[in-house]
């Protein structure tokens, strides 16, 4: 079209839709003085949508989003969305799809508790979930039939405290509370009620997920079925969860808090393996620990006269492990506590003598960690160099040989080190979450804190346990996983894998989301 014909093609456009682009405009000139810079990563056309003010990309912004609890990894997005509601996010992310080639990722940040990066988007935008339910009441809703829709957004300690208003709680916890429900369910959300109820992920009915594409989909077992389980356990990877709904029991008021020492791995895992077999219901609540010398001292759980005797118990075997066990009870079951206890105790193989209780509210119980150690305050220096993994029954005691009683010994103190079993029967396996083929599989987590001048060895430490394990064919699987190549991710989720890359191609094709993951680095 010649520029003439341009000008009189023009002429005959109404006033008024110079006023409206002039409108535009100034709109837009208005956002960016206000944004400052306009980073070149993003399309100018973001500055017209109604989301503008609400979005922030100042370096002093964008920095507070750049790192995470893990503090190993460092990537700047190019700016921060604060939705003040689910339609924002959507807004951003339909916008994001429509822009292709120009468009950007996007990764929900929910607590920014990753360890490696996951919740980081380098040059895209990073959504603080948080603002979602900022000076709002109404994203936790408790029903009378024993659920609660809660906001993706939402810390379970929220959760907790708002289901307990109605005397109940939501089954299936995290051992910190100061998580979001998005950022756990797209993990697994894991502690020692898994055993009797599965994961958190096992406990959802429903979700509100924005998909890549930024439609807004409702789904469950029964509706959009393979949008719900995908994105259980999912990384991100297939939608941002806004709402879940998530099962309720009636609360307990008290828990019956034990630790029970053993000097011998066999006796230690026997007897938890026991315990999460029992269909009879007295612990509600298994973990255990690996406590060097070193490391006994660090619990208010004992008095100084209980941890001089475990000091001595640890120095002398060189390395101890104590089982974790909960009884929940409420005024109608206190008086069956200690006769159920005792019978069972007198089954279990712990160091006579070396069985320790205390008795707690629930929600003390529940908030134990924020309680004890303060983590969110972590100090900036302090850097996590976490390793967390699903080791098989069957391989538990290769493990112990090649991992506790080898790799690890070369470095006492090695700071808190979980292990626990879950039942596989209470996953549910059409879930994304990758788990071990076994009856029973134990969590280890290696959870050390770590200086910037030795977490580089402890990462190394890390690679050494699992060179052993490929090494010896010990069948295990991260857990909170990150590699970096798609072979390894292959291998992670196995025969998962096909129906991973089909329900990113359904729900992402761009792959927009949740880049810092790191499974898919262009349209699968
Ligand atoms: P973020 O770190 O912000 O995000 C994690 C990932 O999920 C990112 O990829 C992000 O993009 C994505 N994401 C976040 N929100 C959403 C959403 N709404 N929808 C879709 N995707 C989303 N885990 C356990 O299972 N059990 C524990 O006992 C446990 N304890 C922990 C204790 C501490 C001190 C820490 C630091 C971590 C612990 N974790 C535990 C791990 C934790 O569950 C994961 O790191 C989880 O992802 C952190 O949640 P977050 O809200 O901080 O998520």
């Amino acid at each position: 079209m010649s520029a003439l014909m341009a000008v009189q093609r023009l002429g005959r456009i109404p006033a008024a839709f110079f006023l409206a682009l002039s409108l535009v405009n100034s709109f837009v000139f208005s956002a960016v003085d206000r944004l400052g810079t306009w980073p070149a990563a993003l399309p100018e056309g973001l500055l017209a949508l109604d989301i503008v003010d609400k979005i922030q990309v100042d370096p002093n912004t964008t920095a507070r989003f750049s790192t995470d609890f893990g503090g190993l990894s460092q990537a700047a997005p190019a700016a921060v969305l604060y939705p003040s509601s689910p339609d924002d996010i959507a807004t951003l992310v339909r916008f994001a799809y429509s822009s292709s080639p120009s468009s950007f990722s996007i990764a929900a940040h929910g607590h920014g508790h990753s360890i490696r990066g996951q919740a980081l988007v380098p040059g895209g935008v990073v959504v603080d979930m948080a603002s979602l339910g900022r000076g709002r009441s109404d994203r936790i809703n408790v029903s009378s039939d024993w659920y609660v829709d809660a906001g993706g957004e939402q810390l379970w300690i929220d959760v907790l405290r708002e289901t307990l208003e109605h005397g109940l709680s939501p089954r299936s916890w995290t051992d910190y509370l100061y998580l979001t429900v998005g950022g756990t369910l797209s993990n697994a959300g894991i502690s020692g009620q898994a055993f009797r109820h599965g994961p958190q992920i096992s406990n959802v009915y429903e979700l509100d997920v924005i998909t890549g594409k930024g439609d807004t989909i409702t789904c469950s077992r029964e509706e959009n079925s393979d949008l719900f389980y995908g994105v259980l356990g999912g990384l991100g990877q297939f939608g941002i969860i806004t709402r879940a709904r998530i099962a309720l029991e009636p609360a307990p008021q008290r828990v019956r808090w034990l630790r029970l020492f053993y000097t011998d791995f066999s006796s230690f895992t026997g007897d938890q393996e026991l315990l999460v077999s029992m269909t009879e219901k007295v612990f509600d609540y298994v973990e255990g620990q690996l406590l060097t010398e070193k490391d006994v001292g660090n619990s208010s759980f004992f008095s100084d006269n209980d941890t001089e005797k475990i000091k001595m118990l640890a120095a002398e075997y060189g390395g101890i492990y104590f089982v974790e066990g909960g009884v929940y009870y409420g005024p109608a079951t206190a008086s069956m506590v200690d006769r159920k206890l005792e019978s069972l105790l007198k089954r279990l193989s712990f160091v006579p003598g070396f069985a320790f209780t205390k008795d707690v509210a629930y929600i003390s119980f529940l908030n134990r960690v924020q309680e004890e150690e303060t983590h969110s305050t972590a100090p900036e220096d302090v850097l996590h160099p976490w390793l967390n993994m699903f080791v098989p029954k069957s391989r538990i005691r290769d493990f112990e040989m090649g991992v506790f009683k080898g790799i690890l010994k070369k470095n006492n103190p090695i700071g808190l080190v979980l292990i626990y079993p879950f039942n596989y029967n209470k996953w549910d396996d059409k879930m994304s979450a990758a788990i071990p083929d076994e009856e029973v599989f134990y969590t280890i987590g290696l959870l050390p804190s770590a200086t910037v001048d030795d977490w580089k060895y402890l990462d190394s430490q890390n690679d050494e346990i699992l060179r052993f394990c490929h090494q010896e064919g010990i069948d295990f699987k991260q857990y909170l996983p990150h590699y970096t190549t798609q072979t390894d991710w292959k291998n992670h989720f196995g025969l998962k894998w096909d129906a991973f890359v089909q329900l990113k191609r359904r729900y992402d094709p761009q792959a927009l989301l949740s880049p810092g993951q790191r499974i898919f680095t262009s349209s699968p």
